[in-house]
Formats: C-alpha cells, structure tokens, sequence
C-alpha cells in the first residue's frame, strides 16, 4: 500500500483561505489524482503556524503573520467532511516542548509530522527571517548544517513527532546555497543518535525534486544511516496542489527498493503499524 501523508490543501501563501481550499470538492481532487497514481492512504498535515492555536507554543514574527485560521475547525473539516487521515506539520521549537505537547494532546491527530523550518530564531528555508548570510562568517554552509542536522536530532529525541519530515532539508537550496564539501555523513551522525533512540518514522519526501535541490529527501546516505538503526519509512510528497500528490513517486519507489525496504508506516490514533509496498505506482 502506498501512502502520501504529508499534503497540505493549499499553498504556502495567505490568500489561500480555508474557504476555498479546505472544500470536500477540493479533497476530491487530491483523492482523483492520488487514485490514478495508485495510491490508497492520504493524509494532511497543514502547517500549524496557519493556525490561531500555534501562538500558544511561539510567537515568531513570521508566525504571527501567518495565525489567521482554527485549528480544531481544521480538525473537524477533515474528521467530518474527508476520508483523509488528520495530521499536523508541526515545528519543532526547542524551549517549547511542553507547550507543542499540550497543543497535540489536546487534539485527536493520526499522526504528527514534525520539521525543523528554523534555527532559533532563522529560517533555513526561506528568504525571510533567513539563516543563510554569506557576510557574517558564522553563517557558512558548514556552521548552518551543524546546527540544522543538531536541532533535527533533537527534535527526534522530543518524542514529540511520529515522523521526522523532509530530513535533510537544509540542502534546499541546491547550488545557490552549496553544500559543505566532501562526506556528508559527518552531519547526518549529528542526527543519527536521536533517531535511533526515539525510533520515530524517517519521511522519505519527493519535494526536494521539485526543488532547487533536485533530490529526494533524504540523501541515499543519510536514508542509508536511518534505516541501519531501524528506522521506518514513511512516504509523502508534501504537495501543496493536487497535481503534486505522489509526485515522482517512481524515483522514491526505486530507491526504497534498492535500500530494501519493502514496508511503510500507516498511522492511526497516533499508533504505528506497518504495511508492504506491493505493487507500487501506476
Ligand atoms: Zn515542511
Ligand atoms: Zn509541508
């Protein structure tokens, strides 16, 4: 069975209301698309800062820009009106961990989806509030990965995520933000103690196609390094349109395969289980 629990209804921009997109017609087109890739479980995960709530847990300017709608309007839109799984993309915000705990416990998700977008204060991501600074000397490719795969270890040792999305990140930005030189494993070992003993699932992403990075996230390497602790797999295209539900999922397809991983997480009630791929794509 295939899954893509990482979607979101709409795009990243605010213009992009819960009237128009948090629809039962809207779910059916990510439903039709998904269906013709052969892909039997959807979940979505919306970005939490969407959400009034999210000010609970961090008051970020570019939180505060974007806290317009409910959350537990959210969580009753997809419980009552879709066959979808309920997820949340949550952040992970060191210092906040009792807070982010209250906010998901309070609520009945399938599964929390849990990012590293920002270090402290800066986005790794983003032009905006961003980390990326070629003037200041602490702010090389070197520095930011250290911290970034750090803060992402962490964030797996919260306990606080069932799946610890698009994992290497920080390379999003391809050439125009160049990666350190030579092994990359270096970092990844940053994060690799976290993973190994929370056991939370290691989303394997096709985003990063779509992106300047042009790769899967993770890196076959970093994936490599996960899976050598145990770790499972969960499959997601991080589609903000229906036409990117399942998106290049052949390639994601083919490198589980040579990885040998032959099975993927399905959620409930924030409870695991895991099932084979099978066929695989259409
Ligand atoms: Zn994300
Ligand atoms: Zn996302």
């Amino acid at each position: 069975m295939l899954t893509d629990y990482h979607l979101h209804l709409r795009p990243d921009e605010l213009n992009a209301t819960v009237a128009t997109y948090f629809t039962p017609a809207n779910v059916e087109r990510y439903r039709e698309v998904a269906e013709e890739r052969g892909i039997a479980e959807l979940g979505v995960s919306e970005h939490v800062h969407r959400f009034r709530q999210a000010l609970e847990v961090w008051r970020h300017p570019f939180w505060r820009e974007n806290a317009v709608d409910d959350l537990d309007e959210y969580c009753r839109f997809v419980r009552e009106e879709t066959d979808l799984k309920l997820g949340i993309e949550m952040d992970f915000v060191p210092g906040a961990e009792d807070r982010t705990a209250n906010l998901l416990e309070a609520r009945d998700f399938d599964y929390v989806v849990g990012s590293v977008h920002f270090l402290r204060d800066e986005a790794v991501d983003m032009e905006e509030y961003g980390v990326w600074d070629p003037a200041r000397p602490d702010r090389g490719a070197e520095q930011i990965w250290r911290s970034y795969f750090r803060t992402l270890g962490e964030a797996a040792r919260s306990g606080l995520f069932d799946i610890l999305a698009h994992p290497d990140l920080v390379k999003v930005w391809g050439p125009e933000r160049p990666q350190p030189e030579g092994d990359l494993r270096r970092y990844y070992e940053l994060a690799i103690e976290g993973i190994a003993e929370s056991g939370i699932a290691v989303e394997v992403s096709t985003a990063g196609l779509r992106k300047r990075a042009g790769e899967i996230y993770p890196a076959p390497a970093f994936l490599e390094m996960c899976l050598e602790t145990g770790a499972p797999v969960a499959l997601s295209s991080d589609a903000h349109r229906p036409q990117e539900v399942g998106a290049e999922y052949e390639q994601a397809l083919e490198l589980l395969e040579r990885l040998g991983v032959g099975e993927l997480c399905v959620f409930e009630r924030r409870a695991r289980r895991l099932e084979p791929i099978g066929a695989g794509v259409r």
